[in-house]
């Protein structure tokens, strides 16, 4: 039994507790909350703030070795274009994996216990399996020549079965609207559905809503370019490619969404009543110079999940590095919703909110503690840190 307490403890799904404690058991489930009283020998008491294990709601493990491999702030279609360059397939299966490796610790030492990870190969089901991260893969398809959409397919179902058998949740994912053929968005999407999640790029630059408004811009440009078939010219933003083949019990993931617009994001919540909108601050300000529409998402509480994408468009895989980011550029987002966007939602988003997300008696999220808060404004700081308590997370559920 463990009793561990702080200046403040922040459940995310209650208000913060002054001289808050929690009660663990021994395998690290919460079996009590509250204020503390008196200072036992046996409680823990730290100077910051206690929290619940972070969600990583989109990253991408297997590009893991590619960290300052591509040259920023390029926009969306520089980054493509490297990322399609041979420099990226450079390194060997044995540098990758220790990349992979070295990212999930990374990971486990910023007080991350769950992520949705995308994948295209199997290269990252060894460092899942073993690691005590919960992992979503996504599985990712993407392909504008229509003619090999079923070969496509049915690669990424084998892909998902060989997860599935290495007792890994996994499921097949569209990767952008911009990405796909017509015959493999759809397919993709009736396996996605069926699957109950999906999680999506959507609208990560203005080159994106260019291809669709007018066939114009600088994706256009390099897929003729590239020999590549062009999506349809709808005349319509982005994101209105993807809405119509969501069912609207799935649980959807819209990742990025710099350029999404109000309209836009009244259309797609009309339509899902289950959808996360995940940000990636970092990887948005090295890829593009800009941010997602961060302000506007707080005003009208949007269901908002933090990612740090991958290591090709961002040095850390730190949550709280996102979140100091938001904070740089949005200080009016208390950080009470800040942590919720960081832990709570992006529990729900990958469906085990049941099990992580908040400090609730049954649970066993994790417990993470950041220190150097501006506890005069409860605010973070630049030089807060984090540093993670307990070791397993997930699975036990006492009530
Ligand atoms: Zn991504």
């Amino acid at each position: 039994m463990r009793r561990i307490a702080a200046h403040y403890l922040f459940p995310v799904a209650g208000k913060p507790l002054h001289r808050g404690v929690v009660m663990l058991n021994d395998e690290n489930v919460i079996v009590d909350i509250g204020t503390l009283q008196n200072e036992t020998e046996s409680t823990e008491f730290y100077n910051g703030i206690l929290v619940p294990g972070f969600v990583n709601a989109h990253c991408h493990l297997e590009l893991s070795h590619l960290k300052n491999a591509c040259t920023p702030h390029g926009g969306l279609a520089g980054f493509i274009r490297q990322m399609n360059s041979p420099a990226r397939y450079r390194a060997s299966a044995a540098e990758r994996s220790a990349a992979m490796s070295a990212a999930d610790r990374e990971m486990q030492a910023e007080g991350i216990v769950a992520a949705g990870d995308v994948c295209n190969t199997a290269e990252s089901f060894a460092v899942k399996q073993s690691s005590p991260v919960f992992y979503h893969s996504f599985i990712e398809l993407a392909g504008l020549d229509e003619s090999i959409a079923g070969e496509k397919l049915q690669s990424a179902r084998l892909l998902a079965a060989g997860a599935h058998a290495m007792g890994l949740t996994a499921s097949i994912t569209p990767h952008a609207a911009y990405s796909m053929s017509e015959p493999l968005l759809a397919a993709t999407f009736v396996v996605a559905n069926a699957a109950g999640i999906v999680s999506v790029h959507n609208q990560e630059g203005e080159e994106e809503d260019d291809l669709f408004l007018s066939g114009s811009g600088a994706l256009s440009e390099l897929f003729t370019g590239s020999g590549y078939a062009l999506p349809p010219v709808t005349g319509e933003r982005s994101i209105y490619r993807l809405l119509p083949y969501i069912k609207p019990q799935t649980r959807t993931l819209l990742v990025h969404n710099v350029t999404t617009t109000e309209e836009d994001y009244e259309a797609a919540t009309r339509r899902l009543p289950c959808l996360t909108w995940v940000c990636c601050p970092l990887s948005n300000l090295q890829i593009s110079r800009r941010l997602p529409p961060v302000d506007w998402f707080y005003k009208r509480n949007a269901q908002v999940a933090i990612g740090t994408d991958s290591l090709a468009s961002n040095s850390r895989l730190s949550i709280i590095e996102e979140l100091k980011t938001i904070h740089k550029h949005f200080p009016q987002i208390p950080l009470h919703t800040l942590l919720q966007w960081a832990t709570l939602n992006g529990a729900r988003a990958l469906d085990k909110e049941r099990e992580l997300g908040s400090l609730c008696t049954g649970k066993r999220p994790g417990i993470v503690l950041i220190e150097n808060i501006d506890f005069t404004n409860m605010q973070l700081t630049s030089d807060s840190k984090v540093t993670p308590l307990t070791g397993n997370y997930g699975d036990t559920i006492i009530s």
